[in-house]
């Protein structure tokens, strides 16, 4: 097994998630492609035991079940493994948990963080209409008026804005300030003056729903405010700096099953009355692709461990983001040119896992922008 360095624990977790989403995900993955939505009874199932989506992170005081993070990074790779679309579950509760836990108060962690654990739905809106990997120059404003803060502005890509219970929207108190003017928020879904505007069909990752909306006046209580004035993109970047660990992780679990299917197709499939996996030319790519793989997942343990231990870890945490997005896409093609003509065919699944891995990989910041942290941290420039 690949993953034969984990406790005896963290393979049992491993075991448990995959025995259940395959019962109840993996069934379900090509009418979720299909309809581009997640059922409604699915979306319940996923919230409550065994799987618990979005109480992973979130501590027992608040219901949660207070996971470490290589154990969420765990269940991130079973869930990438049987569909990558409910990945932002597990994904969306931790950028609560991290932004919550580092900048909230005391009430507003019970007042949030307990909602997530029972099964509310969050959504995370800090792409601008303007900034995508420059969050520092976004044009949403919020401007303070009375016990309110009155929110403009239009976000973009938000995944799960159509189930969210819960928006966390990153605005501008002082656009002159640039990324010292950016605060957090947490808005309620029906708040009047927040719209969705834009369904974003995308041409993988089905189901996951992204959208753009707009805030045209949003009224905010000040209680709703999370940390100061200006310090939400510090409380965004170090969110991001831990879910980017398990997104590694999901992008891992979809690689590895592109790689399992290139594996059964080149054991099976036969030409010149040989398994196509004794031409070198096929299983070469198979291999390199293995490797990748394993690698892809050693340099995100890593990062998760460092992330247990309060270390630094941003550095680890981008290369592992980087070097997992690479490998997910040399799965996927690998697994597309091994499968020949059937490699198109949906029956085969390759064209989804091609499809979703394109879909996914800029999502919490694309590997360029992964690259510009690493060579900061390297060259110090
Ligand atoms: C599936 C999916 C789900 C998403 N969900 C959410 C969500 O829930 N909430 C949310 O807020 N956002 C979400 N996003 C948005 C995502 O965070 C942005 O798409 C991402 O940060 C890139 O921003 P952009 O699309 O504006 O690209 P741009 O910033 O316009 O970048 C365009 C290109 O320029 C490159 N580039 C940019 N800066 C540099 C640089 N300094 N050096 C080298 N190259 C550079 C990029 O790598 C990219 O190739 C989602 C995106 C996807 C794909």
């Amino acid at each position: 097994m690949a993953w034969t360095f984990y406790t005896e624990e963290q393979k049992t977790l491993a075991e448990t998630y995959r025995k259940a989403a395959g019962e109840h995900i993996a069934p379900r993955a090509r009418e979720i492609d299909e309809n581009d939505r997640i059922p409604s009874d699915l979306l319940e199932r996923l919230v409550q035991p065994p799987f618990s989506l979005t109480a992973l992170s979130i501590p027992r005081r608040f219901g949660g079940l207070q996971m470490s993070k290589v154990e969420v990074c765990i269940v991130a790779e079973e869930i990438g493994y049987a569909l990558p679309c409910l990945v932002p579950f597990i994904e969306t509760a931790q950028l609560y948990t991290y932004v919550l836990s580092s900048g909230g108060t005391d009430e507003q962690q019970k007042r949030f963080l307990s909602r997530l654990a029972k099964g509310a739905k969050g959504c995370y809106a800090l792409t601008d209409e303007g900034a995508g990997s420059d969050p520092t120059s976004m044009k949403t404003t919020a401007q303070l008026d009375g016990d309110s803060f009155v929110i403009q502005g239009k976000k973009r890509l938000i995944t799960f804005a159509d189930i969210a219970d819960l928006f966390a929207v990153f605005a501008s108190e002082d656009t002159s300030l640039g990324a010292r003017g950016i605060s957090a928020f947490l808005v309620e879904k029906g708040t009047p003056g927040l719209k969705l505007v834009h369904h974003c069909k995308t041409l993988g990752l089905k189901g996951h729903r992204a959208y753009d909306i707009e805030l045209d006046g949003v009224r905010v209580p000040v209680a709703n405010r999370i940390g100061g004035k200006g310090e939400g993109l510090r409380l965004a970047f170090k969110a991001l700096n831990n879910t980017r660990i398990s997104l590694s992780f999901g992008y891992v679990g979809l690689a590895r099953k592109a790689v399992e299917l290139a594996v059964e197709h080149a054991r099976t499939r036969k030409v010149q009355d040989r398994p196509i996996g004794e031409f070198q030319a096929m299983s070469f790519p198979i291999v390199d692709a293995a490797i990748e793989v394993d690698a892809a997942r050693l340099l995100s343990y890593r990062a998760a461990v460092l992330s247990e231990r309060a270390q630094r870890h941003r550095k680890e945490t981008s290369m592992a983001k980087a070097f997992a997005a690479q490998a997910l896409i040399r799965a996927v093609d690998t697994a597309n040119r091994v499968l020949g003509g059937y490699g198109g065919d949906v029956r085969y699944e390759a064209e989804r896992y091609l499809r979703d891995a394109y879909t996914w990989i800029s999502a919490q910041g694309t590997p360029e922008v992964q690259r510009v942290t690493v060579s900061r941290e390297l060259l110090g420039l």
